[in-house]
C-alpha cells in the first residue's frame, strides 16, 4: 500500500501544486483498496471533509490509472476509526455513550484544524500597489500593524480576483509575526457556515460557539456567501457582537459593499458597515502592467533564460482587463509553452498561445461607440471624428479615438481607417504612435484616456 500510496502522492503533487498538497495530501494514509473502494485515512474530521470535497476526484483518477480499478473512496478519520474500535471493544460490556465520545473530539480539535491554510504567495511584498488597491491596502498594513482596534470591522470589497483573500493571508500572515500569542481565526464565510451545521449536526454548538468567541482576531473571507442563510447569519451576528464588544478586531471580505449584499439581515449590514469599509476597484492598465512585471520575476526563476521580447507584458496589460487571476494564469501558462518550445515569447506566440483567453477577453466595444464617447468628452461633433478637419482641437481627440479602437477592439488598422472616414492605415497607426508618446508625458491625458477606458468598459 505505501508503494501504491507513494506513486500516487507524486502524481497528486504534479496535479494540486506543492502548497495545497503539502496542507491537504501530505497528511493523508492510504490503508487499502477493497472492491473497487479505496480506503484514505485522515488525521482528522475537517480535513477528511474538506479533501472529499475539492480532491476526491483527483485522487481517485490517480489510485484509478495506478492500481485500478477504483471506483469509489472511502474516507476514515482517525478519531472516528479509534472510537470505532474502541467502541466494538467496549460493546459488550456498556455501550459507549455517543454524546461524550463526540465532545471529545471537538474538544480536541485544534485551532490549526479550525483556520483554513494560508496561501505562502499571499503576503504583502507579494501584493502590487496602484491606484485601485491602494486604500484598501493601506488599510490592511494598518490593521496588520496591530495597536489599538482603530478600524473595527475592516470590511473590504471588491470583485473576483481583485486581490481580497491575498490581502487577508497576507494580514492573518503579518499579525500572527508580530503577536504570536494573538489568535488569529481565518476561514472562509463557507467554512464558517460549514463548521457551525457541523456543529449543529453534533450537537456541539457550544463548542462552536466558545472556539470562536476565544480569538483574538477573526477573518472571514467572502461574507457574501451566508447571505440568504439564515441561521448562520444568526449565528455569525452574534459571533460578531461579541467579539466587537470585546474590542476583538474583525476582518471581514466580500465581493460587494455590505448595503449591496441581498438576502443579508439589515441590522448585520449596518454592523459590517460600521468600521472601515474599503474597496477594491478595477484594476487599470499600470497596475496590470505593474502586476505582470511582478510575476515576470518570479516565473524568471522558475523558467531560467527564458526569453521575453519588449512589448509582451504592455500587450497583456491592455488587453487582458478581466482580473487579475485571469492575468496570472496566462502568463504562467504564455511561460510554461515558451519552455516546452524552447523558444522566445514573442508577440505572435503570447497571441497564439492565449487567443482562447484574449478572444474572451474582448470587450465588446465598437469604434462607432468610441468615437461616439471621446466625441462628447471633448464636446466635439462626432462628424468631425470622420471629417477632414486638422485643428489640434479636433485632431487630438481624433486620434485618442483612433488609439482606443486599436486598444479596444480587434479591428486592423486598414478596417479603422475605413471607420475614420476611409483613412489610409498608416495615417491611423500615425495617430496611435502619437497618443502613445504624448500618454507617457503627458498626465492629464494620460488620465483622459483612463477614464475613457473606464466609460467604455463599463
Ligand atoms: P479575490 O479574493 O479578490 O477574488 P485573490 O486575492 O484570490 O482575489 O487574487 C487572485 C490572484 O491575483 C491571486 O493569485 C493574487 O495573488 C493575485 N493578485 C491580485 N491582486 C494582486 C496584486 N495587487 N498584486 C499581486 N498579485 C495580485
Ligand atoms: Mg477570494
Amino acid at each position: 500500500m505505501d508503494k501504491i500510496w507513494g506513486q500516487a502522492r507524486e502524481e497528486l503533487q504534479k496535479i494540486v501544486g506543492a502548497d495545497s498538497f503539502a496542507t491537504w495530501i501530505e497528511p493523508l494514509r492510504l490503508s487499502g483498496v477493497n472492491e473497487g473502494t479505496a480506503v484514505i485515512l485522515c488525521p482528522t474530521r475537517f480535513l477528511s471533509d474538506w479533501v472529499s470535497r475539492h480532491y476526491s476526484d483527483d485522487i481517485l483518477k490517480v489510485l484509478d490509472r495506478i492500481e485500478g480499478p477504483v471506483h469509489r473512496i472511502s474516507f476514515e478519520t482517525r478519531s472516528q476509526t479509534s472510537r470505532q474500535v474502541a467502541a466494538a471493544n467496549s460493546e459488550p460490556k456498556r455501550p459507549a455513550p455517543r454524546a461524550a465520545a463526540t465532545a471529545t473530539a471537538t474538544a480536541t480539535a485544534t485551532d490549526d484544524e479550525l483556520t483554513a491554510p494560508l496561501d505562502q504567495r499571499f503576503t504583502f511584498d507579494n501584493f502590487v500597489v496602484g491606484k485601485p488597491n491602494e486604500l484598501a491596502h493601506a488599510a490592511a498594513r494598518r490593521v496588520a500593524e496591530g495597536g489599538p482596534v482603530t478600524f473595527n470591522p475592516l470590511f473590504l470589497y471588491g470583485g473576483v480576483g481583485l486581490g481580497k483573500t491575498h490581502l487577508m493571508h497576507a494580514m492573518a500572515r503579518e499579525i500572527q509575526a508580530r503577536q504570536p500569542e494573538a489568535k488569529v481565526l481565518y476561514l472562509s464565510a463557507e467554512q464558517f457556515m460549514y463548521r457551525f451545521v457541523q456543529a449543529l449536526r453534533d450537537r456541539t454548538v457550544m463548542d462552536f460557539k466558545e472556539l470562536f468567541r476565544t480569538v483574538s482576531v477573526l477573518m472571514v473571507d467572502d461574507v457574501q456567501f451566508i447571505a440568504g442563510k439564515d441561521s448562520t447569519q444568526e449565528e455569525f451576528f452574534h459571533t460578531f457582537n461579541t467579539l466587537v464588544d470585546q474590542g476583538k478586531q474583525i476582518i471581514i471580505s466580500a465581493d460587494r459593499a455590505p448595503g449591496e449584499i441581498k438576502d443579508m439581515e439589515e441590522r448585520i449590514k449596518s454592523r459590517l458597515q460600521c468600521g472601515l469599509v474599503v474597496d477594491l476597484h478595477p484594476t487599470d492598465y499600470e497596475l496590470r502592467l505593474g502586476i505582470l512585471q511582478s510575476k515576470t520575476d518570479t516565473f524568471r526563476t522558475q523558467y531560467p533564460g527564458l526569453q521575453l521580447a519588449p512589448g509582451v507584458l504592455e500587450f497583456l496589460a491592455h488587453r487582458i482587463t478581466s482580473n487579475v487571476r485571469v492575468l496570472e494564469g496566462a502568463l504562467q501558462r504564455l511561460f510554461a509553452f515558451a519552455s516546452l518550445m524552447g523558444r522566445e515569447i514573442t508577440l505572435d506566440m503570447t497571441q497564439e498561445c492565449l487567443a482562447d483567453i484574449l478572444r474572451a477577453n474582448d470587450r465588446k466595444v465598437s469604434i462607432e461607440e468610441i468615437q461616439r464617447k471621446v466625441a462628447e468628452h471633448y464636446n466635439i461633433r462626432l462628424s468631425d471624428m470622420i471629417g477632414p478637419k486638422r485643428v489640434r482641437t479636433v485632431a487630438r481627440p481624433r486620434q485618442i479615438a483612433m488609439y482606443l479602437a486599436k486598444q479596444m477592439t480587434s479591428r486592423s488598422l486598414p478596417e479603422i481607417g475605413r471607420r475614420f472616414g476611409g483613412r489610409d492605415h498608416t495615417t491611423i497607426m500615425h495617430g496611435v504612435r502619437k497618443i502613445e508618446e504624448l500618454r507617457s508625458a503627458d498626465r492629464s491625458l494620460a488620465e483622459d484616456i483612463d477614464l475613457l477606458r473606464r466609460l467604455l468598459e463599463a
